[in-house]
């Protein structure tokens, strides 16, 4: 189960960024060519952030449209599907232009004062 490593990945890029602070929120982004499964990962997450700073982190998973673009019209359209056809010309010959993303977007850390 690779949700596991990038669920331990991104923990860390959380620890390193909130520098010894508690992490309230951690939002992450995720496109639908990203190969990563989201059930998967909402699993490995608890694991991941045990016994951290972020173990009280609420987990916001943002789900993105992927872009597709027709090699053959150079039409591009929103999809969360690789194997669909082109709604302009009915091709199928398809490129992704964007939808591979799986990163931290943004941090929420605990304002001790
Ligand atoms: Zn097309």
């Amino acid at each position: 189960m690779h949700e596991l490593s990038l669920a331990v990945s991104a923990v860390e890029l959380c620890l390193e960024n909130a520098k010894g602070k508690k992490v309230t929120k951690v939002s992450i982004e995720k496109g639908p060519f990203s190969g990563v499964d989201r059930h998967a990962f909402n699993f490995a997450w608890p694991e991941a952030i045990r016994n951290t700073l972020l173990s009280h982190a609420e987990l916001e998973l943002i789900e993105n449209e992927g872009m597709l673009e027709c090699h053959h019209c150079k039409h591009h359209f929103e999809s969360n599907e690789l194997i669909t056809l082109c709604p302009k010309c009915n091709h199928f010959d398809l490129g992704i232009i964007s939808g591979r993303e799986f990163r931290v977007l943004s941090l929420e850390v605990e304002d001790v004062s």
